[in-house]
């Protein structure tokens, strides 16, 4: 059977590392859309072991010619646009060149399928934060958008921009709403990994301290792994269309943080509120979790929770993981790295 070609741009990102494993066990031929980096270390991919096995190309979603030349070279049976400034609060920060790139940079690449590729099919890294201030208990495909963030407002455009380039020129394009996920290869910025990492370095008493934002805020958290085999599904329907990707569950950062706390056996209590909130060691009497203002956004996104059930029926998905697993994973392996031994 023909070898399958894809495109993943952002590749050496989390999702981009777990798609590519993905897609290289299902025999694709992977074509790895990254920009140069002086930390050009590829860290995700040796970690997983598949950096010999990808075809890397030089490419910046904010360059139309770096796309060109791509779409000129190779001919793309499936495109999954997963590179992005994907941090929101970065995206405060960095608005016009987080919208240049994780909104534009979107269009630049449906334009290239409109133009060179039109049967390629095209994946859409779309995001919770669309729903934003949200008023739904739980939100589903038909939920209103309410972005809080330059990055969600960047993904809405990407999101419409999907459906608009579907709806008009019969591209067999999708976006993957999906809730946050996350792995061992997760960023250090986003919560989880900055909590499962910090924690364990307390643990091994490399770091005294761990400082956050705001810890009351809730997210729906699935396991990236799982998550990317959704992505895949999307791209081989009969028929394009979006579809959220979530857990149907929701916990708050405190939770979360009192979960790794249990697992690596570090006995808290908490006292104060709000900004004065903090966590002690009941064994050392030291302060080892305390809020830092820094953290804070200046618009939040407090609660959010998915319904994955239009996944389920169409594409026959379910998440694997629960995030008891999930963070057994995330603290295990953080603290294999630091400590060089098992937890
Ligand atoms: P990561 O931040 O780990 O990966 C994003 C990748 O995009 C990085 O490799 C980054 O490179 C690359 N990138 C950034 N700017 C450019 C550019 N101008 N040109 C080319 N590449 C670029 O994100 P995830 O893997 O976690 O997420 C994948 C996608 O899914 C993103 O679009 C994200 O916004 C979206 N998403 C993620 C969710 C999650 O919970 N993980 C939830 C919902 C959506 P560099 O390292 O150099 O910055
Ligand atoms: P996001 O949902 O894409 O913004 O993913 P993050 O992991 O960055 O943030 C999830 C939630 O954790 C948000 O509501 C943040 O405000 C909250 N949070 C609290 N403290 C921190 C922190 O120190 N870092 C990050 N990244 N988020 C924090």
């Amino acid at each position: 059977m023909r070898k399958k070609t894809a495109l993943i741009t952002g590749s050496a990102g989390q999702d981009g590392s777990y798609l590519s494993e993905l897609l290289l066990k299902k025999n694709y031929r992977v074509i790895a859309g990254d920009r140069r980096s002086s930390r050009n270390d590829n860290w995700r991919h040796n970690y997983l072991k598949i950096d010999k096995k990808i075809i890397y190309e030089d490419f910046d979603l904010s360059d139309i010619d770096s796309i060109f030349r791509l779409f000129q070279k190779y001919k793309f049976d499936e495109v999954y646009n997963l590179a992005a400034q994907s941090f929101v609060k970065t995206s405060f920060t960095t608005p016009l060149s987080t919208s240049n790139v994780t909104g534009l940079g979107t269009l630049r690449i449906l334009e290239m399928i409109r133009c060179f590729s039109p049967k390629s099919k095209f994946y859409q890294a779309s995001s919770s934060e669309m729903f934003g201030k949200t008023k739904n208990n739980s939100q589903n495909e038909s939920t209103n958008f309410n972005p809080r963030s330059p990055y969600a407002i960047s993904k809405v455009f990407s999101h419409y921009i999907t459906k608009n380039y579907r709806e008009s020129y019969g591209i067999y394009a999708c976006s993957g709403i999906l809730f946050n996920h996350e792995s061992p290869i997760r960023g250090e910025e986003f919560v989880t990994r900055k909590i499962t990492k910090q924690l364990s370095e307390i643990k091994v008493g490399k770091r005294k301290i761990l400082e956050l934002g705001n810890i009351h805020a809730k997210r729906d958290w699935g396991y990236a792994k799982d998550y990317v085999e959704a992505m895949w599904l999307m791209l081989q329907q009969k028929k394009a269309d979006d579809y959220v990707i979530a857990t149907n569950k929701t916990f708050s950062i405190k939770y979360f943080l009192n979960e790794c706390c249990k697992l690596l056996k570090i006995k808290i209590k908490w006292t104060g509120k709000g900004i004065k909130e903090k966590a002690i060691d009941i064994n050392t009497r030291k302060t080892i979790i305390k809020i830092n203002s820094k953290y804070f956004r200046p618009a939040e996104v407090g609660y959010l929770k998915g319904n994955y059930k239009k996944a389920n029926k169409s594409l026959k998905w379910k998440p694997k993981t629960n995030l008891k697993r999930l963070i057994k994973i995330m603290i295990e392996e953080d603290y294999k790295r630091i400590s060089g031994h098992s937890l």
